[in-house]
């Protein structure tokens, strides 16, 4: 279930974990980390980090090879994609708030609030639609991922680039 905090929508915790896990392998430069290494680079539980490492492969952002030399690896739509895209993928198109639940709310089948709080929160995933995740991870986030990751180099698009924020 997804709610509203004080003006703001909460995303769920796989949605921030697939964005961590594309700016992460954002900053690999040749390297191809395991799923067990990005997971202990963004401090979350392994289950949970392959689970949204499989969402994202499934979603042509990423690969996966296995055995000796693989690991995983940012593909171009995963570096040129869409945050807002990213989020709409995994928060999917309910509703922020769930009217029915166990017990349904009496509105329900005439509420002017309903459709208000679905313009809102096409409004947020609009908002980043013009952000790539290249531009998240551009400084001071790419040098600070480095830190954490010990990534070898960081890729020269990020180097040159700053956030698209128009
Ligand atoms: S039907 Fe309207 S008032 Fe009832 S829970 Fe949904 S949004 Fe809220």
């Amino acid at each position: 279930m997804r709610i509203i905090y004080a003006g703001a929508m909460r995303l769920l915790r796989s949605t921030d974990l697939a964005l961590r896990v594309l700016m992460r392998l954002a900053v690999t430069g040749d390297s191809s980390p395991t799923t067990r290494e990005v997971a202990a680079d963004m401090d979350v539980p392994y289950t949970h980090a392959a689970k949204v490492v499989a969402e994202l492969q499934h979603l042509g952002l990423i690969t996966a090879r296995r055995g000796r030399g693989g690991g995983l690896a940012l593909m171009e739509a995963g570096r040129t994609a869409s945050v807002g895209a990213v989020v709409r993928a995994f928060e999917g198109d309910g509703d922020v708030v769930d009217c029915e639940g166990s017990t349904p709310c009496p509105l329900n089948s005439a509420c002017r609030l309903r459709g208000a709080l679905r313009r809102a929160q096409e409004a947020f995933f609009a908002s980043l639609d013009p952000l790539t995740v290249q531009d998240m991870v551009a400084a001071p986030t790419g040098p600070l991922l480095l830190g954490i990751t010990g990534a070898p180099q960081l890729s020269r698009a990020s180097q040159r680039s700053g956030p698209n924020t128009s």
